[in-house]
């Protein structure tokens, strides 16, 4: 009996989403720029739909303009931006195979629940659930008439434990998950997959957001990266950008055609085992 020895996997195609068209909320900076990237090298087309203008015209004028990557003025709490974000993207590229609900915050701290603000609260659920919801709703529109399609979420591992966030960052990747698991099985009868990716953390604007601009130092970088590399199960190795971006990749291409419902943990196996902080 051959064995997979015997027959290695021929290597992963270099263009996995070749003649795809992909919406990135969020997709001017941070892990929704990586995204945004790797989709282009694999061959999509891409509409960034964020709020930052300047950084989303940047990342487009690098990756060859608005024939290969537009830009799109987008705040993901209004239905009617994420509505017309989608329409653009179909009117420019004929088509959306793919939604990424990328964008989202982390929301001010707060370690004692009866101080918590309820502004802050709603301000970090209008983003993070919201948005999301939005963006489920309006790639469905387009999705269900032509029978397939994937959506994958922005989740973290907040959205599989408490005690690592704040109370509304938790509870709002707790919803992510949610609407996830609802919307796939949905969804699931018109071909369109279903799906969130949970990481650990990276660092990005979000990861440092706790702190004032002038105390954003190489030093509370480094410390954040210390912190979370001590508390990941996996030791010595760092967890980057691209990596939760290959996983997107992964669940947005057709490799992953029978995977809905998922929420895919990118987080060194932190959720996996019972841990405390350290
Ligand atoms: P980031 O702050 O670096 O980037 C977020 C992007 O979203 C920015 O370009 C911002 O302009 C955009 N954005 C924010 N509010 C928006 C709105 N209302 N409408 C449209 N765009 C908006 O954040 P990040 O670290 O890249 O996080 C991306 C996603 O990954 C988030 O959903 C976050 O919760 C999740 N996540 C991040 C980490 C981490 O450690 N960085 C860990 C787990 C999950």
């Amino acid at each position: 009996m051959s064995s997979a020895i015997d027959n290695p996997q021929p290597s992963l195609p270099t263009q996995r989403l070749l003649g795809k068209v992909a919406l990135v909320t969020g997709g001017a900076s941070g892990i929704g720029e990586s995204i945004t990237r790797l989709f282009h090298i694999h061959g999509a087309k891409i509409c960034i739909a964020d709020l930052q203008d300047d950084l989303g015209n940047k990342v487009s004028e690098s990756l060859g303009g608005e024939e290969n990557v537009c830009f799109f003025h987008c705040d993901v709490t209004s239905e009617d931006d994420v509505s017309r974000a989608i329409d653009f993207t179909v009117a420019k590229f004929s088509t959306v195979d793919i939604v990424v609900n990328n964008a989202g915050i982390s929301g001010s701290p707060c370690l004692d629940i009866r101080q918590a603000d309820l502004a802050e609260f709603e301000k970090v659920f209008n983003i993070n659930v919201k948005g999301v919801f939005h963006g489920m709703k309006h790639a469905a529109r387009i999705m269900i008439p032509r029978k397939k399609g994937s959506i994958i979420s922005l989740a973290s591992v907040a959205s599989a434990t408490g005690g690592i966030g704040p109370h509304a960052y938790t509870g709002s990747k707790h919803a992510v998950l949610g609407l996830t698991k609802n919307v796939a099985a949905e969804l699931g009868m018109h071909g369109i997959r279903v799906n969130c990716v949970s990481p650990y953390g990276v660092l990005t604007d979000l990861s440092l957001a706790h702190l004032p601009e002038d105390e954003r130092t190489d030093d509370a970088k480094a410390g954040f990266v210390a912190f979370v590399g001590r508390n990941a199960n996996l030791q010595g190795v760092e967890l980057t950008r691209e990596d939760v971006a290959n996983a997107v990749l992964f669940l947005a291409s057709d490799e992953a055609k029978y995977i809905s419902g998922v929420n895919l943990m990118v987080d060194g196996g932190f959720t996996s085992v019972n841990h405390s902080l350290k």
